[in-house]
């Protein structure tokens, strides 16, 4: 089995974000989905280990903003590589406004909004999978929508195009922050200390 054709596989970009209590937090995942369209339902995907998934589960809302293709990686820096548990991913961001269900839309770098009440929770053991009716949604730009394989190819930063250190070591890159470990073996149980993928996300340089 080639788990790479997995990566064949067309995804947008979104901020999924949700509050409990005064507390605010998002997540940037590639899972938003429409699932039906009388009425306009999507799904989304969340990790359990994402702060923002508890309080999905809490509140039984949440808003996800479209990713567009003039966000900036701080924007997937923020959002993507920390977690809302130890920080406050909107500590002194000013590029938001409140949604009608009380989440906040990330209203630079994203082309449109759409906020969901959710209606089913599958508990999908690594994630939880929410099917919500959305309940308000709007455009924000017409820059079009940012993909996955966008992200890949024209936001995250580039490193250095060889597949040997100076002294002719071996190097292995994130595949999803562009983190680079220098070693002949990447070891199993290796997480990327930048965006805390495992190693099944690093390829080697060749
Ligand atoms: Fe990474």
């Amino acid at each position: 089995m080639n788990k790479k054709a997995m990566y064949a596989i067309s995804y947008g970009l979104f901020v999924v974000t949700a509050r409990k209590g005064d507390s605010d937090n998002g997540c940037i995942t590639n899972t938003v989905i429409q699932v039906t369209s009388e009425p306009n339902r999507i799904s989304v995907a969340v990790n359990k280990s994402n702060h923002t998934c508890g309080m999905i589960m809490d509140s039984g809302c949440f808003t996800a903003s479209v990713i567009a293709q003039n966000a900036d990686f701080s924007l997937f820096r923020r959002f993507g590589f920390q977690s809302g548990k130890n920080v406050d991913k909107f500590d002194g961001y000013q590029a938001v406004r409140r949604a009608g269900n009380g989440t906040l839309i990330v209203t630079e770098g994203t082309n449109a909004y759409v906020s969901a009440r959710v209606e089913k929770t599958i508990d999908l053991g690594s994630h939880m999978l929410f099917i919500a009716e959305v309940t308000d949604m709007d455009v924000i730009s017409d820059v079009p929508s940012a993909t996955y394989a966008y992200y890949q190819d024209q936001i995250k930063p580039k490193p250095e195009a060889v597949g040997k250190t100076a002294e002719g070591k071996t190097i292995w890159r994130c595949r999803i922050c562009g983190y680079e470990y220098v070693g002949e073996e990447l070891p199993e149980d290796f997480i990327c200390p930048v965006c805390k993928h495992p190693a099944s996300d690093f390829e080697k340089l060749t």
